[in-house]
């Protein structure tokens, strides 16, 4: 299996304004993994907890490429997923 062929379970791909780090203010793509294994009182995404959809890394690419914007992130889930992203 080629890793363009290797599949994630997104819950959502979005263009909006980046709200922090030194980032904040500029146009970014958001790609928000689902699943989190943590539960922080203050969380407003609780519907990334479990829905979402399997996608293919190569699907996941051509979705972030159509906004056309240099500055993307990757958010929620649990850090399992995250140290794999490390590894792309
Ligand atoms: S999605 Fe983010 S804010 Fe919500 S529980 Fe997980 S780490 Fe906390």
């Amino acid at each position: 299996m080629s890793d363009s062929d290797k599949k994630l379970t997104i819950n959502e791909i979005y263009h909006s304004v980046q709200g922090e780090s030194t980032w904040a203010g500029l146009p970014c793509v958001f790609v928000r993994l689902t699943f989190c294994d943590l539960r922080c009182n203050y969380c407003d995404t609780e519907y990334a907890f479990y829905e979402g959809t399997k996608q293919s890394l190569g699907e996941i690419v051509d979705a972030v490429a159509a906004y056309n914007c240099p500055l993307v992130e990757i958010t929620e889930a649990s850090r399992y997923y995250k140290r794999m992203f490390f590894h792309l």
